[in-house]
């Protein structure tokens, strides 16, 4: 597995004002979106495209399109949702598909409430949009669900990873045959004993969504 933190001073710029306890909803929203859209652009790196002729006013000209089939991008509900819009501004003929985890807050594992992802992702490049990286449960079931479905490359964007998530990860994906990627504005210090990052940001869905 390949783990890429993003090395940027906007990037950094911009995870420093989301980290920050005073940054409300709607600044974390929009601070959210833009971060992803520089880091889905380090995400997408080695999206599978293919050559194409066209023709300028000019002359003919070689180039490349995205190959079929189309990638696929999934965000995770709740808070991958915030990610969504900023990951579709520079891929916006990705598909969509949906899984939803919930965290039990006692015993920090995750159960699925909602898939909604193609039966045949043969191949397909799938991005996985979650802000957290922190156990490394979701990003695994969630893996693991792409992979039974034939995906051809696996990447999660996350705002912020712990290194115990990044372990978890690796591990559980050491003998896979297709590119396991995770990229990250900041690979954080651990987490806390309430499976939180530290010094992270606090709960992401909260803070993009507000506590429900
Ligand atoms: N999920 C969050 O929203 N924040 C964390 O720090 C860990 C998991």
């Amino acid at each position: 597995m390949q783990t890429l933190v993003a090395d940027h001073p906007l990037i950094a710029h911009k995870l420093t004002a989301l980290r920050d306890i005073g940054t409300e909803t709607p600044v974390f929203r929009s601070l959210t979106d833009e971060l992803v859209t520089l880091l889905a652009y380090e995400a997408t790196r080695d999206v599978r495209v293919e050559h194409v002729a066209v023709q300028t006013p000019v002359a003919r000209a070689d180039g490349m399109r995205l190959s079929r089939p189309k990638p696929l991008v999934i965000p995770v509900l709740r808070a991958g949702i915030g990610m969504l819009d900023g990951m579709a501004r520079l891929l916006p003929k990705a598909d969509v598909g949906f899984v939803g985890l919930a965290r039990d807050e006692e015993t920090l594992v995750a159960s699925t409430y909602a898939t909604r992802l193609p039966a045949d992702l043969t191949g397909r490049d799938t991005f996985v949009l979650d802000p957290m990286l922190a156990t490394g449960g979701t990003l695994v079931t969630v893996f693991k669900m792409l992979a039974s479905r034939g995906a051809a490359s696996m990447t999660a964007i996350c705002l912020l990873a712990a290194p115990e998530g990044i372990a978890r990860l690796a591990a559980a994906f050491q003998d896979i045959p297709i590119p396991v990627k995770v990229v990250t504005a900041g690979l954080d210090e651990r987490l806390n004993e309430r499976g939180y990052i530290v010094p992270g940001l606090g709960d992401a869905g909260d803070r993009l969504f507000g506590v429900i």
